[in-house]
């Protein structure tokens, strides 16, 4: 049996809804983009949604509207997608990367106040595996601080913290989203940016279409500078039939990873994620540690072997390359240089079947018998 780590869910719906769009006057820029927008922007409770052509493209745009620039420290994690870092690199803005807490893999929000001097202008949350990060206080420490908050909620669409939707920007300034397929719902590339704020609104409008706004007389008129970061009607259209289905795309997930915890829990070896009693997760990922630091690679090469799409979420973003090349190798993450040797992220994605959870769930538990 093979089974891979990540699925995309496309119902006969949204092929219908796609094809409609290919038949129709508007390829891009047109009306399924707002439809699309609004309808997000519903589902989160924010008052503005602007969706982009991918969650690299919203974390730019954000970054852009937040007036981030040269000189400039940005507070984030090291347990996320080089893209949350990348985008602040292409802005000038220097990441300084706060330790993350060991049982939510999330930033460690008492760690941060420590992180900040005069230069720190903004935080960037990532709600990790779609576990929403200790808003409040981070928002208390922002506040305080005169600090912005981007969220970056690429695994988080779906989740609630403290019963407020991730998107609603009750506590940030800004909240990205992706929808590539891996995430909670797809239009193949894509990304969207909510907000309550219409100054960020209308900035992000104009950076998204090469900073141009269609005058009285219907003129394209340029009045900043800007990108084509635009999704078109095609995937605003796929967009909009997912978003019927992610509640029942976060039902299926729940009760996928009811079934994990389920099958391993008496497996000692290793530790099981952790939800914190005030959240409910989106689970985008499932991701379970070794106790022991030497098991992690014998036990994904071993799943690997037996046809397991396993993966890594993620290796410190300081670790790569590229990073240390640039002297981020040193840093001080204590917490996250362990969690990186130990975590393994399992398959997740409403399709997976009961017997394929098992089936990993006896590969895992064989693995620590023989
Ligand atoms: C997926 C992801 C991104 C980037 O989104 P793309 O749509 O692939 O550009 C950024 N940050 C995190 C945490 C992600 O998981």
């Amino acid at each position: 049996m093979k089974i891979s780590y990540g699925h995309q869910f496309i119902a006969p719906r949204d092929i219908k809804e796609v094809v409609k769009i290919l038949r129709s006057d508007w390829l891009t820029q047109g009306p399924q983009i707002k439809k699309f927008e609004n309808a997000l922007a519903h589902y989160c409770g924010a008052k503005y949604a602007v969706v982009v052509s991918s969650g690299t493209a919203a974390l730019h745009l954000a970054y852009l509207a937040a007036g981030l620039k040269k000189g400039d420290e940005v507070i984030t994690t090291p347990n996320t997608f080089v893209a949350t870092t990348n985008m602040l690199l292409a802005v000038e803005v220097k990441p300084v990367f706060c330790d993350i807490r060991l049982d939510t893999y999330n930033i460690d929000e008492t760690k941060i106040e420590k992180l900040i001097n005069k230069k720190t202008k903004a935080i960037v949350p990532v709600h990790f595996a779609g576990q929403p990060c200790e808003m409040e206080m981070i928002n208390q420490i922002a506040q305080k601080n005169k600090l912005l908050i981007i969220e970056d909620s690429c695994h988080a669409l779906g989740a609630k913290y403290k019963n407020s939707r991730v998107g609603g920007c009750k506590y940030s300034d800004m909240s990205v989203f992706s929808f590539h397929p891996v995430k909670s719902i797809t239009t193949g590339e894509g990304g969207a940016i909510l907000t309550n704020n219409e100054c960020y609104y209308k900035k992000l409008l104009l950076f998204r279409s090469h900073g141009t706004f269609k005058d009285k007389n219907g003129k394209n008129v340029m009045v900043q500078f800007g990108y084509n970061y635009r999704l078109t009607d095609i995937q605003a259209a796929l967009g909009l039939s997912q978003l019927e289905k992610l509640e029942n795309f976060i039902k299926k997930r729940c009760q996928i990873v009811g079934w994990y915890v389920e099958g391993l829990k008496d497996c000692r070896d290793i530790v099981l994620p952790r939800e914190l009693p005030h959240n409910h997760s989106s689970w985008n990922l499932f991701v379970i540690r070794t106790t022991e630091e030497k098991q992690r690679d014998r036990l994904s090469g071993y799943l690997k072997k037996m046809g397991i799409g396993v993966n890594f979420h993620y290796p410190s973003v300081c670790s790569h390359p590229f990073y240390k090349v640039h002297g981020y190798g040193k840093n001080n993450c204590p917490m996250e240089d362990e969690y990186a040797l130990t975590t393994i992220t399992l398959p997740l994605y409403p399709l997976l079947s009961k017997d394929e959870v098992n089936h990993i769930c006896r590969i895992i538990k064989e693995f620590y018998e023989r």
